[in-house]
């Protein structure tokens, strides 16, 4: 029990890495409370992230199979009407049930929800809003916040970040995406499908920074098949608003000459930043990294005795699936057990159409390792997906030259996110490429196309 303290564990953010520590922290029997300064509990990942872009995702996508005609193909006849406020409707009502459901779990395993801002008085007293509780131990779990560009105001009508980007009243004609990473893909997907020309505005030389060189191409390639203009190696030197547009002054990356661009709706997704502000962490005798981050060992200590943090708040990939494993791990090594995340096996997924996939290595990286052996096939050889009319894409698989083990599993498909956990759960088992090959998968199905380039790997695969 707490003994001296108000609680056992105090858990400051609700996020999907917060309270999922909470819970598991309350299910092996430690008096548990979280702090989360928002109305609604879920975080970034169900207010404002995966959930309600997926929601826009999702609505996007049925829309856009109506109106590019990809249904009639099916003997489908349909000319789609757009209602705008339906479809932000059943986001609204996905975000409400979720984060609701999150309020129930809270009450069924008994972890007490402290509603307010939380910031550090000692390393085991923390202030929220007006009150002062104290916790033998306390999680950081903060999460993210957007990255700003510097001297380019987000006004949430001309200039959006994610939030904005979810809520547009309206389909803007010229949407200009600035950063074409995960959110600005996504996002840039929903509203393109919906009729906006969309054009995306990248630093780097190639999309998807951190995804298989491979993948990051072909990948670029069925964007622009899909009506997504980009402009790679560019900079967005400046954003100038004037009543509802603005113009964009974009300059090579390697330098140039500048140009201007005009849109009536700019998306500022050039990444997210940790979120430490106001929360006096000096108080507790901590301070950030380089990069604003919350340093942590492998147990997810922090160097404070009784601190710990997870999440988008610590160093890794900022995925809410990254954040729950987490959650998990360190309320197991506050009990005493062991919590364990494998960091080398975090599935990353890109939820546009197709869906792109990754887990463990890129070639790139694993090359740089070692001697490796790769096994590709094409969508288009997979039987469901040709049935389906869903060409686009591939699998590759990355394995060690000499010991056969996996390190890399890559997907673009229609349901490549699906398709990443059986690699996830084969790497995490050790699997060899032949382990995969030798596996029976059920026909037919896209996931054969995983066996197939698995097969690839000693260069048998049967369909090509
Ligand atoms: C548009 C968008 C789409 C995304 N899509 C995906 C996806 O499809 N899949 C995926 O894996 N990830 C996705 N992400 C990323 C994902 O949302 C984050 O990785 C995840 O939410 C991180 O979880 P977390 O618990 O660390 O922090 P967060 O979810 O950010 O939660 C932290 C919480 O802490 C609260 N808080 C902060 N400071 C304090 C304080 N001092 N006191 C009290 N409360 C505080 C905040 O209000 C917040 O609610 C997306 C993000 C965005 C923006």
């Amino acid at each position: 029990m707490a003994d001296k303290y108000d609680y056992d564990v105090l858990v400051i953010g609700a996020g999907p890495g917060g309270y999922v520590a909470a819970i598991r922290a309350a299910q092996l029997g430690l008096k548990t409370a979280c702090a989360e300064s928002r109305e609604t509990l879920g975080g970034t990942c169900l207010n404002v992230g995966c959930i309600p872009s997926k929601a826009m995702l999702h609505a996007s996508e049925l829309y856009d199979e109506a109106a590019s005609g990809r249904m009639a193909k099916l003997g489908i006849k349909v000319t789609p009407e757009l209602d705008l406020d339906t479809m932000h409707g059943q986001r609204k009502d996905a975000v409400k049930q979720l984060t609701g459901g999150i309020e129930y779990l809270f009450k069924k395993n008994k972890v007490t929800w402290l509603k307010g801002r939380a910031a550090f008085e000692d390393a085991h007293k923390v202030k929220v809003g007006d009150d002062t509780v104290t916790a033998k131990n306390i999680v950081i779990a903060t999460g993210s916040s957007v990255t700003p560009l510097p001297g380019v105001e987000i006004d949430q009508k001309v200039v959006v970040d994610s939030t904005g980007a979810l809520e547009l009243p309206k389909v803007p004609e010229h949407m200009v995406v600035i950063g074409g990473g995960v959110i600005g893909l996504e996002l840039g997907s929903v509203w393109r499908r919906l009729g906006a020309k969309v054009t995306c505005i990248e630093f780097l030389d190639q999309i998807l920074p951190g995804f298989d060189g491979d993948v990051r191409k072909e990948s670029n390639k069925i964007f622009k098949k899909q009506g997504i203009d980009f402009k790679l190696g560019t900079k967005v030197s400046k954003v100038a608003v004037k009543g509802d547009k603005a113009t964009l002054t974009l300059e090579p990356a390697k330098g140039g000459d500048a140009e201007t661009m005009e849109a009536d709706c700019v998306l500022v997704s050039i990444g997210r930043r940790p979120n430490t502000d106001g929360l006096a962490l000096d108080k507790a005798g901590l301070k950030t990294n380089q990069r604003g981050q919350i340093a942590i060992d492998h147990d997810f200590r922090t160097g404070v005795d009784g601190v710990w943090a997870i999440g988008d708040v610590v160093p890794g990939p900022m995925l809410a699936h990254k954040a729950e494993d987490e959650g998990i791990a360190v309320a197991e090594n506050i009990a005493g057990q062991t919590g364990i995340v494998n960091h080398d096996i975090i599935p990353s997924v890109v939820y546009t159409w197709p869906e792109i996939a990754g887990v463990g290595l890129t070639e790139e990286a694993a090359k740089e390792k070692g001697e490796v052996k790769v096994g590709k096939f094409p969508m288009m050889a997979n039987s469901r997906a040709k049935t389906n009319h869903e060409p686009d894409g591939f699998v590759k698989v990355i394995a060690d030259a000499k010991t056969d083990r996996v390190l890399g599993v890559w997907c673009i498909a229609s349901v490549a996110g699906t398709m990443i956990a059986q690699a996830a759960q084969a790497m995490e088992f050790g699997a060899t490429s032949e382990d995969i090959a030798y596996t029976c998968h059920a026909h037919p199905t896209h996931s054969e196309a995983v066996k197939e380039a698995a097969m690839a790997v000693t260069g048998k695969p049967i369909h090509i």
